[in-house]
């Protein structure tokens, strides 16, 4: 039986692919997504969550909604552009097990709004996960700042925010993260990482 151990580690660790809102799932806005008419999913979006909605990841949406302390939208209406946002994804054969915001203003300093990795701990508390072995996509360097200070595997995709946040993360910032045009292309690459999961699970199953 020919097993590699970062396989194995992987098939029993229960895991997370972290995916940002919006400019990586929906169109980004400089005015905010306000309601659901605002809210655009981007090309391969819907795909690629039905592809990610194929492992074993749980999948979690984290987004900052500062709108809502800032008084611009109701944490209500946030709710019900989430809530939609998950019928529609489901529909087209994706899956989300939960939806995740921080709700503050940067000046309220809060413990969730990323770049702090509020909302990611208290997942990997409610799920069990092993953050180490997690994925995070996000199309700014705060997500990419959220991940790293739990350690989760990191790509910045290129829609929304993402070329500017690459520009700035080329001059003054980190670049220890996988770039990939948009979520359709990270996911390609998770998948096929996950794939060896799969194949540990089946020399389990027969060996
Ligand atoms: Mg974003
Ligand atoms: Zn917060």
């Amino acid at each position: 039986m020919i097993l590699n151990a970062q396989m194995l580690l992987r098939s029993f660790t229960r895991r997370a692919v972290f995916i940002d809102r919006d400019g990586v799932i929906c169109r980004n806005r400089d005015d905010y997504v306000k309601s659901w008419e605002e809210f655009v999913f981007l090309p391969g979006a819907l795909e690629a969550l039905a592809q990610l909605a194929r492992t074993d990841l749980y999948i979690v949406i984290v987004t900052n909604q500062s709108p809502i302390n800032r008084g611009i939208v109701s944490a209500e209406t946030v709710e019900e552009i989430n809530s939609r946002m998950v019928l529609a994804i489901e529909a087209a054969g994706g899956r989300v097990d939960r939806v995740m915001y921080c709700p503050h203003r940067p000046d309220e300093h809060c413990a969730c709004r990323k770049p702090q990795a509020g909302m990611l701990l208290l997942a990997a508390k409610d799920f069990g996960l092993d953050l180490s072995h997690s994925y995070l996509i996000g199309d700014a360097e705060t997500d990419m700042q959220a991940g790293r200070a739990v350690g989760c595997r990191r790509y910045l995709v290129l829609t929304g925010r993402g070329w500017r946040q690459l520009m700035h993360s080329l001059t003054c910032g980190k670049l220890d993260f996988v770039v990939k045009w948009n979520l359709k292309a990270a996911t390609n690459v998770i998948v096929r990482q996950e794939s060896g999961v799969e194949w540990a699970h089946s020399q389990f199953a027969f060996g």
